[in-house]
């Protein structure tokens, strides 16, 4: 992409808003990559890597450093181990291109995965998910340079620290990721329906291994049809996604909550649908692994904003921010919100659960110069 002038947030995000970039740069190369970062390091700047802008939020005075936007496209095929393809990808391939890539090609694993914005690198940061499945369940290693040790290395996946909507990336471990490699299955077939919603919208058994593609159709129009496959043109797209993760509390803090408050236990049951409401599990994305002590439970974000009257498309007075129409979950740009928009609406949602639950709603998106 090429810019007239310094690039700012508003442009570079899919929420649309936020400040200058004054000093931004794309790299076309893993090698060129590592070596702009290493320099980077040792002027002692600040820095920030900005993907698809698809899970950022930065504040209306933008951001005062270096922001570095992998651009990185090679997708090689490593190794080929009977019923598996290793393949190495990227951080610069836009994570849907990779699988749409993959169904074509007849990899099958990433399917349920279609239509998340962004791109390949930001993949391990948070465990992208939805639709009962999730980047761990794929990954073999990340190949990541390291802020502490200046290196690169291969960090295998079970150093990766996947959870629900977090890594060991997103908790503290700062670098740079160059590439990832994922382990996908030959044959065409997809990996197990996990998610009830999908299987019904399929009318195949969960469990069930169908053609890659027709899964990857499926949640492309169940997707659609909640606002959550970014489109330029439809406002109800232009946000992060969830803004909210579903939060984890104790079982003790469960019987305090209301009753009829639909929770998942610890760790998340194979059928989740017996236990949370299926209008719940229509606005909501459906965890597969979280490694928490077993006392816990898991409760749903949306339904919390829902109970404490918050429903879909609220907004405050004079705000271009709102919850969007389509999906409880979501903050939106109605087309002239600002950061402050954003944040403000998100601290009301967050302190309306907090005085209804007691529960206090952390922010998915990364913040930078924001605060909740
Ligand atoms: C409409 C919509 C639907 C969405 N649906 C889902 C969903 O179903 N499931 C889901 O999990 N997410 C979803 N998201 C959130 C988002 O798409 C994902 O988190 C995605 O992985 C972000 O990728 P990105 O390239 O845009 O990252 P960015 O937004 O650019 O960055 C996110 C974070 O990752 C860091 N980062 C990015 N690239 C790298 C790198 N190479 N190395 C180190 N750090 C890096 C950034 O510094 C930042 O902290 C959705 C977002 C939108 C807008």
């Amino acid at each position: 992409m090429t810019f007239a002038s310094a690039p700012r947030f508003a442009d570079l995000t899919t929420m649309g808003v936020g400040g200058p970039s004054d000093d931004y740069r794309e790299v076309h190369s893993t090698p060129d990559l590592i070596a702009t970062v290493q320099e980077v390091w040792a002027s002692g700047e600040q820095w920030l890597v900005c993907g698809g802008g698809s899970n950022l939020l930065v504040s209306d005075e933008g951001f005062d450093g270096v922001v570095i936007a992998p651009r990185s496209q090679g997708i090689r095929v490593v190794d080929e181990l009977g019923p598996q393809v290793i393949v190495q990808v990227d951080a610069g391939v836009e994570w849907d291109a990779l699988v749409e890539h993959a169904v074509a090609t007849g990899w099958g694993g990433i399917e349920a995965l279609s239509g998340i914005p962004g791109r390949v690198g930001a993949a391990p940061i948070q465990n992208i998910g939805a639709y009962g499945s999730e980047f761990a369940s794929v990954a073999v290693g990340v190949e990541f340079l390291d802020e502490g040790s200046e290196k690169a290395a291969t960090v295998a996946a079970v150093e990766c620290a996947f959870g629900y909507r977090t890594s060991a990336f997103k908790e503290g471990r700062v670098g740079i990721v160059t590439s990832v490699t994922l382990a996908l299955d030959v044959g065409g077939y997809s990996a197990p329906i996990a998610y009830a919603q999908l299987s019904d919208k399929l009318g195949v058994p969960l469990g069930s291994r169908i053609e890659a593609g027709r899964v990857r159709e499926a949640v492309l129009a169940l997707r659609r049809s909640k606002g959550m496959v970014f489109d330029p043109s439809d406002p109800d797209t232009h946000g992060c996604g969830s803004f909210f993760v579903n939060p984890v509390v104790s079982a003790d803090m469960l019987a305090l909550l209301p009753s009829g408050t639909p929770y998942w236990r610890q760790p998340v049951e194979e059928n989740q649908s017996t236990v949370i409401p299926l209008d719940a599990l229509a606005t909501v994305d459906v965890p597969q692994r979280v490694e928490t002590a077993p006392s816990s439970v898991k409760l749903s974000a949306a339904w919390l904003i829902e109970h404490a009257g918050i429903g879909r498309g609220f907004s405050l007075p004079g705000s271009g921010a709102a919850v969007s129409p389509k999906h409880t979950l979501a903050i939106t740009n109605r087309g002239s919100a600002t950061a402050a928009d954003v944040v403000e609406l998100a601290g009301y949602i967050q302190t309306r659960v907090a005085s209804e639950f007691g529960v206090v709603l952390q922010p998915e998106p990364r913040l930078v110069g924001l605060s909740l």
